[in-house]
């Protein structure tokens, strides 16, 4: 279906290396973007770009170095061409009542989730406005929607994204930028693993209000991201897609 195609299109993925962010990529290349995949360690980089074939290029970026991301989109768009899809997907998470939350923590969160986030969508929103085409996609989560405990800062962070959302599709749907975005729920992932490890009841609590009864896989999110930058979605900006099984609707 040529309206899903996006044949032609350069997409930068944060994260891109492990997790969700690789089956974005994964899903993306399918339908024929080529990708740049960013993140701090360069193995699991290198080890997807060999499973990701040609299509798919690698920059060691770490996206908190707010003074970076302009030579980092700038090295992109000189060696592949203007980005046109961003996918903000790099973050971190942290379990901890929030009793125990020291600022140091708290800030960790949100520097990587919502400040590094906001300042790569506005270097590559320059470029876009200024060609007047783009398609930015955010990954929140089900911690933006209700409240899962010992995760103040991840929700805080996440929830801001999503507001953000809405306040950057009414500046610049107008330059033809579309910003969505994608709301996650419990998803097969090492981060996921991570938080439910050793955690039997918290596993059965997510399992419970999820309509699907099942965690989602990557590719769950790499074909909704699909959906969201190519053409189908033209007239789709400032919307929050769950994509999640029910679980943010389950009882
Ligand atoms: P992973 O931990 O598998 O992947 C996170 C990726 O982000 C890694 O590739 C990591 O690479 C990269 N990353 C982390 N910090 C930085 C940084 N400072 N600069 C650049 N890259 C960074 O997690 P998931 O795939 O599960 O998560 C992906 C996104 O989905 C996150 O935003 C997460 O909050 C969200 N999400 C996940 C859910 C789930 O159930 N798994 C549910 C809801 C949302 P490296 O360490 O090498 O830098």
């Amino acid at each position: 279906m040529t309206i899903f195609s996006l044949e032609g299109k350069v997409a930068l993925i944060t994260g891109g290396g492990t997790g969700i962010g690789f089956d974005i990529a994964k899903c993306m290349i399918e339908a024929g973007a080529t990708v740049v995949i960013t993140g701090r360690r360069e193995q699991p980089l290198q080890d997807a770009v060999a499973q990701l074939g040609e299509r798919a290029h690698y920059f060691t970026n770490d996206v908190t170095d707010l003074a970076g991301l302009e030579p980092l989109v700038e090295a992109i768009e000189a060696k592949l061409g203007p980005v046109d899809i961003l996918v903000n997907n790099a973050g971190i998470n942290m379990k901890k009542p929030a009793l125990d939350v020291s600022d140091e923590d708290f800030g960790r969160i949100i520097n990587t989730n919502l400040n590094a986030v906001f300042a790569l969508t506005r270097t590559c929103a320059r470029r876009m406005v200024e060609r007047q085409s783009g398609s930015i996609i955010m990954i929140t989560s089900m911690a933006a929607y209700y409240g899962i405990d010992r995760v103040a800062a991840y929700a805080a962070s996440k929830s801001a994204v999503a507001g953000m959302v809405k306040v950057l599709a009414s500046e610049w749907s107008g330059k033809n930028v579309r910003i969505n975005a994608i709301a996650p729920g419990f998803i097969e992932t090492e981060m996921s693993r991570t938080a439910m490890n050793n955690d039997p009841e918290r596993r059965d609590r997510a399992m419970r209000r999820t309509p699907m009864g099942k965690f989602g896989k990557p590719e769950d999110i790499g074909w909704a991201a699909v959906y969201l930058a190519s053409d189908a979605a033209k007239y789709v900006t400032g919307a929050s897609l769950p994509v999640d099984g029910g679980n943010s609707v389950g009882f």
